[in-house]
């Protein structure tokens, strides 16, 4: 059971970066300080999952951060075309999750899989515990569900497939302390044996998404990515973020990638 209890036996805050890689000569004191206060944040968030239990992010129920009856109340929908939604059953060679025809020409986005529906939802509340609450260990049940979905649809991937979680820009990565799409990417890879390509970056700190409307979204996002140009670019990149909302964070990071020379895009959310 991915999403149960189990999960706290360890803390599953992401690894400090710093740590896998072999110690450098001199590090800046703006650098140990960062270090110094992610280790803080992180030592307070094992004591206050010590003090106080954990308890359901849907229904906030005590015992587990996701209780058994959220957990069943949970219910993977078919996947449906990145544009416009409409769903792509398995039909003749289309495969599911296809991009239709019709909409092709407005994303550079060829397939999308998305296990559940997000709005006033459980997996609403999975993603805002997450993200907003900081419960890290949410975050491998999600992987999980996610890539049962993505084993199921597309049970052979092809073999030179990466997955490239959608970045943060390095000043809000800060802030919270991680990036929820690069755990759920880590999760996935580690799953489907994937490698991960973290070759975006987030060039502009954007403003917050929410309030905004599509169009309003698509210009703040404008440039919002870049990647290097790759001289063995992946054939297929699959996207990686936590929800699409209205799809421009992923369209505009899809459209950075095809600049690099990536050929094939798609896109996995854990909801949209
Ligand atoms: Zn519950
Ligand atoms: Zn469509």
């Amino acid at each position: 059971m991915p999403l149960t209890n189990q999960m706290r036996t360890s803390d599953q805050r992401p690894a400090d970066k710093n740590m896998a890689l072999p110690q450098a000569p001199s590090v800046s004191a703006a650098d140990e300080n960062r270090r110094r206060s992610r280790w803080i944040k992180r030592a307070k968030n094992i004591l206050l999952d010590l003090v106080f239990p954990p308890s359901c992010a849907s229904c906030k129920k005590e015992g587990a951060y996701l209780c058994g009856q959220c957990r069943n109340a949970l219910r993977m929908i078919p996947p449906s075309c990145f544009v416009c939604g409409r769903l792509t059953p398995l039909r003749g060679r289309v495969p599911a999750g296809a991009t239709c025809k019709t909409c092709r020409k407005k994303t550079v986005i060829r397939r999308f899989l998305s296990p559940f529906l997000y709005e006033a939802s459980t997996a609403e509340a999975l993603v805002r515990s997450l993200k907003y609450h900081r419960i890290l260990a949410l975050a491998p049940g999600m992987a999980q569900e996610m890539a049962t979905y993505l084993a199921y649809y597309t049970p052979r991937l092809p073999r030179d497939a990466c997955f490239v979680p959608i970045p943060l820009h390095p000043r809000r990565e800060r802030t919270r302390g991680f990036n929820q799409a690069e755990l759920l990417s880590a999760g996935v890879g580690v799953l489907l044996n994937i490698p991960i390509m973290p070759i975006l970056a987030r060039t502009r700190n954007t403003a917050p998404q929410a309030p905004r409307t599509k169009d309003e979204r698509r210009t703040n996002l404008e440039h919002a990515f870049s990647a290097p140009s790759q001289k063995n670019a992946p054939r297929l990149a699959i996207l990686i973020d936590d929800v699409k909302t209205t799809g421009a964070t992923l369209e505009e990071a899809a459209r950075a990638l095809t600049s690099a020379g990536v050929k094939t895009i798609w896109a996995v959310t854990f909801a949209h």
